[in-house]
């Protein structure tokens, strides 16, 4: 462990260089330097599906995590004065507050997005909504209060206010800003048994109009289960959005004898035109929305995945405008959680799905992360690989027909890896935020990643108070 943190801490300071020693008061050149910028991260505080989770802007990245009692949290870093601010509570979430808890929730971390305005947004704290807010008209419940705060000055992180205008019932937010101004917020409108919606805000995320369904879940006549999914979000080209997703099947609990388990298959895409409503698949046929699953399976397949198990991952367009698409494949070890997956990609040519083999090129194990498409052919993963226990850049320069190893960006020898997407309009030093998660410990440090590593910060500064309270 001591052999981790020192060689963290060298490449930071490295990275720093003294000109941001010395544009930081309380920091001598021979201050210890973290490569975290924050240490008060809580359980699992951070993913790829909550996106995005930070955003540049001007000069400044800001970044979002699940911190103490599982509220959001928010901090930014000044990539010229080389310095940050924060971290500061923009909120209060019910799930890290609910009495006689014994474990994490885990699924409200904060979405970040900011207006034309500069006003930021944070989305939070939601797993489905609590039975005391009434009735699901759109699924089921389960635990929280999907929550929005807003900055209270524009681009100043310092001070914010909670703003009751979402649906509690959401989880998985996810935010889009089109070019026109418009907001579009994506989640699940409850628990599992719950339809995918968006709702939209046009007047820079102080009203949004009423959820509207994309993704139908349905009870099955075939089996003691239900259709349901998740679904990852992003902007296609102009007026469009474009999703990808897998296709939970949710056993009842009396089932079988496993009972509800992660049993999740395949990947599928479509693409949103913002301007018309109108729902097509990548061929362009047109989609009747809220989609099914028996409509998915025959027009939105982009793989097969068999038996073998899935966690979704996410999607872009190349140059030509054609999507690429990741996701995490695993076979069924007979867990509840099916088994180690691992992160594939594939593109779409123009007439076929091609690809799918793992980023990493391995056969087993257990990898996550986001890519970047650029120049012809160019795809940059931010993979994070927990049997390596290496953060690292996979290369490919023909569309991921291979990938070859660049920078390790991060290492563990003791914990598994929390990583988020990549930033919103990134700069190419502060790509994803990331955790090293410690069985030993509830409390994260948290990591902002760039090509050469973690932007690191005094050890004094990224020192923070934690909820000392025992919940494991
Ligand atoms: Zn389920």
């Amino acid at each position: 462990m001591k052999k981790t943190l020192l060689s963290i801490a060298t490449l930071c300071l490295v990275q720093l260089g003294l000109a941001g020693c010395d544009a930081t008061p309380s920091s001598e050149p021979s201050e210890q330097v973290a490569g975290y910028f924050a240490d008060n991260g809580t359980g699992n505080p951070l993913a790829v599906v909550q996106h995005p989770a930070g955003e540049y802007h001007d000069g400044i990245t800001y970044v979002s995590y699940q911190g103490p009692f599982e509220d959001p949290y928010v901090a930014a870093y000044n990539h010229e004065a080389k310095t940050w601010l924060g971290p500061f509570r923009a909120g209060t979430s019910e799930l890290g507050r609910r009495e006689g808890r014994t474990k994490f929730d885990n699924h409200g971390k904060p979405t970040l997005l900011i207006d034309d305005e500069g006003y930021i947004h944070i989305f939070y704290g939601g797993h489905g909504g609590d039975r005391h807010h009434g009735e699901n008209t759109l699924g089921n419940v389960h635990h929280g209060a999907n929550k929005h705060s807003i900055s209270k000055r524009p681009f100043d992180i310092t001070e914010w206010d909670e703003v009751d205008n979402i649906s509690v019932f959401g989880t998985y937010n996810q935010a889009l800003k089109m070019d026109n101004g418009d907001i579009y917020l994506f989640y699940r409108h409850g628990a599992h048994r719950s339809n995918w919606v968006y709702q939209r805000s046009t007047d820079n995320g102080r009203t949004f109009e009423a959820p509207v369904s994309f993704l139908k879940h349905k009870r099955r006549t075939d089996l003691k289960a239900e259709d349901s999914w998740y679904a990852w979000v992003g902007h296609g080209e102009k007026d469009e959005i474009i999703v990808t997703f897998d296709y939970h099947l949710c056993w009842d609990w009396d089932a079988n004898e496993r009972g509800h388990t992660t049993e999740r298959h395949d990947a599928h895409y479509m693409v949103f035109n913002t301007v018309t409503g109108d729902w097509t698949n990548v061929q362009g046929e047109s989609l009747n929305i809220p989609l099914t699953r028996e409509e998915a399976e025959v027009k939105t397949l982009a793989m097969s995945t068999g038996p073998d198990w899935t966690f979704n991952g996410s999607t872009y367009l190349d140059t030509q405008g054609f999507p690429h698409i990741t996701t995490n494949v695993g076979v069924d070890l007979g867990l509840k959680t099916g088994g180690p997956k691992l992160l594939r990609h594939l593109r779409w040519d123009g007439e076929q799905w091609l690809g799918g083999n793992s980023v990493n090129g391995l056969a087993a194990g257990n990898s996550r992360g986001d890519f970047i498409l650029s120049g012809e052919s160019n795809v940059e993963v931010i993979l994070a690989d927990d049997e390596s226990g290496e953060v690292a850049q996979w290369l490919s320069n023909n569309n991921g027909e291979t990938f070859t190893k660049g920078n390790v960006l991060l290492t563990t020898q003791n914990g598994t890896f929390a990583i988020t997407s990549i930033i919103k309009n990134a700069h190419p030093d502060a790509l994803v935020i990331a955790a090293i998660k410690d069985k030993a410990s509830p409390h994260r440090q948290i990591y902002l990643l760039g090509n050469e590593g973690p932007i690191g910060r005094p050890l004094s500064e990224a020192t923070l108070e934690k909820d000392t309270s025992v919940f494991y």
